[in-house]
């Protein structure tokens, strides 16, 4: 089949989703996007995308949540890149059918796992890093052989018009096709049939996604978020304990689906911990965090004001101070917060880090486990054993020891949730292995046949189980 002119016309209504929709599954019935040397070449166009653009892209998360240039390329280009660059050197070999073994009862055959492109595909994102949650799971659609439909935050309208424009004009809207929008034109994607759905946001529109896929049976891999705990032990070295804490809460002011949301601190600490990130968050972002080219601002004012409101959910002792014109929060720290208050229940997404003291470690495995499964748990602590329990006795999706964030970072660890913070997982080899049915195929040969299977049925049920059991 041809592929169909490509026009960057962003705006879209329910019948123009139907046929982009219907022209991605008619395209993926050709077959054409499951050859290795296709797939290599839409990733190499869509690296090359980035890298043509990528002042663009710096200025358009500037203008969308004022991030740093160093923070942009971080989190967001240099992220994506890396994964980019990681399934072009390794796609042939994981496409390849996995061989595994064949029992002697069905001598003479082979078996092997292969690799599947599910078909027509939707990712959804959300605007917090409106670019890598948007083009690192598309990269696993790409390399396991699927079409795409896009569908960026309405959020972060600088960065969604800007990609809207690099994809729709690099590929064929019959095979990758970002559609800019809000609710309605989700609710319109989500009542069409995809072979697969990504989405990437909140546990709330979370469900909405899953019960909207469950029509068609459609298999979802659902990012979610929720609350990340932080246990900060006694026995830990306190400088870089702060240090790399206040990293991973305030970059992006905090607006990261793993970003430490509250800290449980042993209490012969707690006093001296404040210390430090009072010392270390001075260093970071002076006297007036405002003035900091470093720090982010909330997306709108909307989540500014619901982030506002925690602010007397306890004592700030470090910041506090705000700004709506600017959509400015100050890094703040609060302390006396109560088990019950708003801060303690939503996902904060924000620059607010309540601080709670636990007297042993029992105290603080209790704490998270009486809450929903978190996405990231972090375990600030020089104790191997301490370590190895925390890990034992409680259920996240990741585990990050003696750092934040960092855990996301690395290819080979597959990132996802658990329970309340989402199901599946992706980045690097999993991101292709999400994107891909593992189809087992058994392969006969006509060299011998057993008459023993078929009727008449001669043979006793003993020396059935005898030949059964040999084989295993
Ligand atoms: P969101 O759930 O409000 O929106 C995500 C996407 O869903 C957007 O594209 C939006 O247009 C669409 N959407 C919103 N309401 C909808 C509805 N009623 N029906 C259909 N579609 C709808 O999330 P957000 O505010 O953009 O992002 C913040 C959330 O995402 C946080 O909870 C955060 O923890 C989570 N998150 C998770 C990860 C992860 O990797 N697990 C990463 C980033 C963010």
């Amino acid at each position: 089949m041809e592929t169909t002119t490509n026009t960057a016309a962003l705006a879209v209504d329910q019948k123009e989703v139907k046929r982009i929709v219907q022209a991605q599954r008619d395209f993926f019935a050709t077959n054409g996007t499951k050859t290795i040397a296709f797939r290599k070449k839409q990733l190499s166009k869509l690296r090359q995308l980035i890298a043509d653009n990528e002042d663009a892209i710096v200025e358009a998360l500037h203008q969308d949540l004022h991030k740093h240039e160093f923070e942009a390329y971080a989190t967001e280009i240099g992220f994506v890149m890396v994964d980019l660059d990681k399934a072009l050197a390794n796609l042939s070999k994981w496409a390849k059918p996995k061989k595994v073994k064949t029992p002697p009862f069905l001598f003479i055959a082979t078996s092997y796992i292969h690799p599947d492109p599910y078909g027509n595909t939707l990712i959804i994102a959300p605007w917090n890093y409106p670019m890598q949650l948007l083009i690192a799971p598309l990269i696993g659609a790409i390399a396991a052989g699927n079409t795409a439909i896009l569908k960026p935050s309405e959020f972060a309208p600088h960065t969604s018009a800007l990609f809207a424009k690099l994809i729709n004009s690099t590929f064929e809207e019959n095979y990758i096709r970002l559609i800019e929008g809000a609710v309605d034109e989700t609710q319109w994607l989500l009542n069409e049939k995809f072979d697969y759905i990504f989405f990437t946001g909140s546990t709330k529109v979370g469900k909405i996604v899953y019960q909207a896929a469950a029509k068609h049976l459609t298999p979802v891999t659902l990012e979610l978020g929720g609350k990340s705990p932080c246990i900060v032990d006694n026995d830990t070295h306190l400088d870089y304990t702060a240090k790399r804490i206040i990293w991973g809460k305030f970059v992006n002011v905090g607006q990261t689906c793993i970003a430490p949301d509250y800290i449980l601190v042993d209490q012969k600490v707690k006093a001296a911990f404040i210390e430090k990130l009072k010392y270390y968050m001075q260093q970071f972002f002076g006297d007036n965090p405002q003035e900091s080219e470093s720090l982010g601002r909330i997306i709108n004012e909307s989540h500014f004001d619901r982030i506002v409101s925690y602010l007397g959910d306890g004592d700030a002792v470090i910041g506090g101070q705000h700004d709506r014109s600017d959509k400015y929060i100050a890094p703040t720290v609060l302390d006396n917060v109560k088990e019950d208050s708003s801060v303690m229940e939503d996902e904060i997404f924000g620059p607010v880090l309540p601080i709670i003291a636990y007297g042993n470690l029992r105290e603080a495995i209790a704490f998270i486990n009486a809450r929903p499964k978190p996405l990231a748990l972090y375990m600030f602590t020089k104790n191997d054993k301490k370590v190895d329990r925390v890990i034992g006795e409680t259920s996240s999706g990741g585990v990050c020891v003696n750092d934040t964030l960092m855990h996301i970072a690395n290819p080979y660890l597959p990132f996802g949730g658990v329970g309340q913070s989402g199901m599946g997982a992706y980045h690097g080899y999993e991101s292709f292995n999400t994107f891909s049915h593992q189809k087992s195929v058994l392969h006969r040969s006509f060299l011998l046949e057993e008459p023993i299977r078929y009727a008449p049925y001669n043979l006793k049920r003993n020396w059935l189980k005898k030949i059964m059991d040999w084989t295993l």
